[in-house]
C-alpha cells in the first residue's frame, strides 16, 4: 500500500500563521495552540509542525501507533486461536472437559486485553467511546472468565450452557469492538481496500453471529423439539463464525502491519526533522 497525506492542514493555522486549533503534541500531547509550526513543543521537544500534518497514520505519534499495533496484533492471534478452537465441536469438548477449562478463558482474557492497547487514547485527544465501550466489554469478559474457571473447578455441569452463552457473547463483543477500530483507523490510510476488507468481514461475522444467536433462542424458547431449528442455524452460524474469525485475523494483521510502518515512518520523519532543526554545535 501507498503512504501519503502529509499536507499541512489549511484550517489549523489563523491569520498570523499561528495555531488557532486544539492540535496536541504528536509526542507527548502537550496543546500547541498559539504556536508558529516553525516553534517546538515546550514540553517534550519536538518541532510543531510534525503534529499539524493531518489525519493519515502515518503523521500520528509512532508511540500511539506502536500501542494500537500490539493491540492488533494479539487481536489477530486471538481470532486465530478461537476459529482453531471454538467450534460446536469444540465447545461440546470444553463442556465435557476434553480441553483444559483454562483455554478459552486465557485466550478470551488475552484479547480483552488487545482490544484495550488498540483503544490506547492518541496523545491530546479526548477519550473516544470506543475506550469507553472497550472498559465495558473487557471488564465484562474478564469477570465471566473468572466464572467460567470457577465453574469448571466447582464441576457445576448445569451452568454450562449460560457459561458457554457468555463466553460466546464476550468474544462477540471483543471481535466487534476491534473491526470498529479497525474501521476507523483503515479511513486514515490510503488504500480503500482495507476499509472494504473491513466491511466485508463485519458483515459476514455478523451474519454468523445472528445465525448462532437465532440457533441459541430458538433452543431455548423450543427446547422440547429443538432439532432441525437449532441444527440448521448453529452449524450455517459456526461455519460462518469461523470464515469471518479467520478473515478478520487477516484483517487485523494488515491493520498492524500497516500501525506498524507508519510508525517506523513517523519515528524516521521526527528523527530527520529534530537532526534537522539541531545541527550540531561546532
Ligand atoms: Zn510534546
Amino acid at each position: 500500500m501507498s503512504i501519503q497525506g502529509c499536507k499541512p492542514d489549511p484550517q489549523a493555522l489563523d491569520a498570523s500563521g499561528h495555531l488557532q486549533l486544539d492540535t496536541a503534541c504528536h509526542r507527548c500531547g502537550y496543546l500547541l495552540r498559539g504556536l508558529a509550526p516553525t516553534a517546538r513543543c515546550p514540553e517534550c521537544g519536538v518541532p510543531v509542525y510534525l503534529s499539524l500534518r493531518g489525519e493519515h497514520l502515518v503523521n500520528a505519534s509512532p508511540e500511539w501507533l506502536g500501542q494500537v499495533g500490539v493491540g492488533f496484533r494479539i487481536g489477530q492471534s486471538a481470532a486465530i486461536g478461537l476459529s482453531v478452537l471454538v467450534f460446536p465441536g469444540a465447545c461440546l469438548a470444553l463442556a465435557m472437559g476434553h480441553l483444559p477449562a483454562w483455554l478459552v478463558p486465557a485466550i478470551l482474557v488475552l484479547w480483552a486485553f488487545g482490544v484495550w492497547r488498540a483503544t490506547t487514547p492518541e496523545p491530546g485527544r479526548p477519550v473516544g467511546r470506543h475506550r469507553v465501550m472497550a472498559a465495558i466489554v473487557c471488564g465484562c469478559t474478564v469477570i465471566v472468565q473468572v466464572v467460567a474457571l470457577l465453574v469448571a473447578w466447582r464441576d457445576w455441569q448445569n451452568v454450562w450452557g449460560l457459561i458457554i452463552f457468555l463466553e460466546w457473547a464476550c468474544a462477540v463483543g471483543l471481535w466487534l469492538l476491534q473491526m470498529l477500530v479497525a474501521r476507523n483507523l483503515s479511513r486514515r490510510i490510503t488504500d480503500p481496500r482495507e476499509i472494504i476488507s473491513v466491511k466485508v468481514w463485519t458483515v459476514i461475522g455478523l451474519v454468523g453471529h445472528g445465525a448462532v444467536a437465532t440457533g441459541l433462542l430458538v433452543g431455548a424458547v423450543a427446547a422440547r423439539e429443538p432439532e432441525l431449528a437449532v441444527i440448521v442455524p448453529m452449524s450455517v452460524g459456526a461455519v460462518t463464525t469461523w470464515l469471518a474469525l479467520l478473515g478478520s485475523a487477516n484483517v487485523f494483521s494488515n491493520i498492524a502491519g500497516v500501525l506498524e510502518r507508519c510508525a517506523m515512518i513517523a519515528l524516521a520523519d521526527r528523527k530527520e526533522a529534530i537532526d534537522r532543526d539541531d545541527p550540531p554545535n561546532a
